[in-house]
């Protein structure tokens, strides 16, 4: 079984004719269509290239038999000789190379390649395998080989392009040849059946994971393949003697989970006067104590407003609910804020003098704030629009003695302060 493109399996069988069978998955299956000869073991197949394939199987003579797809047409059989006893594996370790494996006379493993020109000979891998071997390829030039061994355990052989490993004991007790398949780079992943006739599975990623049961009663040796990043298909037959199929596909990543909705404020700063204390550092104090009481405080947008009339503006006694004249043509000026926004006003001065004011026309939430101010009179103001009265304690943001006089910086927010201003419409969920 291979796959030369995501969606695309090519599956291969021998029929109960000995011939080969291959049926193909593309947008659907296409059902067995014959291939001829006369085949002593099961095939193994390898993709060099999109739309290439090679089949492998020991024929009638206990020899190798090869035949190819080109794209178009199949080339027919040729035999590639050797003495095998077990049937083969095969795997392309990069455009136009093609490895194949099987047992030997001896039990050990045997190798034959095609450098994409010629065949080159055979030659022996050592080892005393108990099954056919199977082999994947994660990358260009690497090569990993399993099978059972004596013990009925996993072997594993590697190339890395250069040089073959030792062989490795991956434990476990076989009783089917392994089936590999790799997604990626350093992926492996290696089926079989276990003395309980279970499909069991151990992944390389980094390391060897456990054996895991995949569960199901095989009655032949798996096979595998992946079209794609965590996609893998195995194959085996069943008690019925039919062809089964299961297919993991890793678990959606889990959508990443917004951070709980904080109410926030939304500040937009109109300036007709830069004020001595910048606003977007009047903005970070204003957080710095908003955060206290779970408020987020977003500058939404700054505009500069060229309204000489209304720079020096008449806030009259600074009486909620009471505004003047000035302060309602002031607060017209709400471009780009939305009915529950915060507008302040960054003015010259108010007449008469005050740091600000947090008056405001009914349904233009807002404020005013003096070019003289201080780094919390922000955060002051617009806690005044937010419902805040003024507190005696000098620690307070809200102390009714002067932003100026705050005795413990940051200023601090009550409990019961914060409440009110969660209740306010003007901390908003955004
Ligand atoms: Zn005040």
């Amino acid at each position: 079984m291979t796959s030369w493109t995501p969606g695309r399996l090519d599956v291969f069988a021998r029929g109960a004719d000995s011939g080969l069978w291959h049926q193909w998955h593309d947008n659907g299956w296409s059902g067995w269509q014959p291939l001829g000869g006369v085949l002593s073991s099961a095939p193994a197949a390898a993709t060099s290239g999109p739309g290439r394939l090679h089949v492998f199987a020991r024929g009638a003579d206990s020899g190798l038999w090869h035949q190819g797809f080109d794209g178009t047409a199949w080339s027919g059989w040729e035999s590639l000789g050797g003495a095998l006893t077990s049937a083969p594996a095969a795997a392309s370790s990069g455009s136009g190379r093609l490895h194949v494996f099987a047992r030997g006379l001896d039990s050990a493993l045997w190798h034959r390649s095609f450098d994409g020109t010629a065949w080159s000979g055979w030659e022996s891998l050592g080892g005393a395998l108990t099954s056919a071997p199977a082999v994947a390829s994660w990358g260009p030039g690497r090569l990993d080989v399993f099978a059972a061994g004596l013990d009925s355990a996993l072997w594993h052989r590697s190339f890395d392009g250069a040089s073959w490993s030792g062989w490795e004991g991956l434990g476990g007790a076989l009783t089917s040849a392994p089936a590999v398949a790799s997604w990626g780079l350093g992926r492996l992943d290696v089926f079989a059946a276990g003395l309980d006739s279970a499909l069991w599975h151990r992944t390389f990623e980094g390391g060897w994971g456990g054996w895991e049961s995949l569960g199901g009663l095989l009655t032949s040796g798996p096979a595998a393949a992946s079209w794609g990043r965590d996609r893998i298909d195995v194959f085996a037959t069943g008690t019925d003697s039919a062809l089964w199929h299961r297919w993991w596909v890793a678990a959606p990543a889990p959508e990443p989970t917004p951070p709980a909705a904080m109410p926030t404020v939304r500040v937009h700063a109109k300036i007709l006067t830069a004020p001595d204390v910048a606003v977007t550092d009047a903005i970070a104090r204003m957080r710095e104590v908003y955060a206290t009481v779970g408020i987020a405080v977003e500058l939404a947008s700054t505009e500069r407003l060229d309204l000489p009339t209304l720079n020096d503006v008449d806030v009259g006694d600074c009486i909620r609910g009471q505004t003047t004249a000035e302060q309602g043509e002031l607060f017209a000026h709400r471009s780009g804020a939305g009915p529950n926004d915060v507008v302040v006003y960054f003015v010259r001065s108010t007449v008469p003098p005050y740091n600000g004011c947090a008056t405001f026309p009914a349904g233009r939430p807002g404020a005013v704030v003096a070019r003289g101010a201080t780094q919390w009179t922000l955060g002051h103001e617009v806690g005044h629009v937010l419902g805040l009265g003024h507190v005696g304690s000098r620690d307070s943001l809200m102390t009714g003695g002067g932003t100026s006089n705050i005795t413990n910086p940051p200023p601090d927010l009550s409990p019961g302060e914060g409440q009110t201003m969660l209740s306010s419409p003007f901390s908003q969920e955004v």
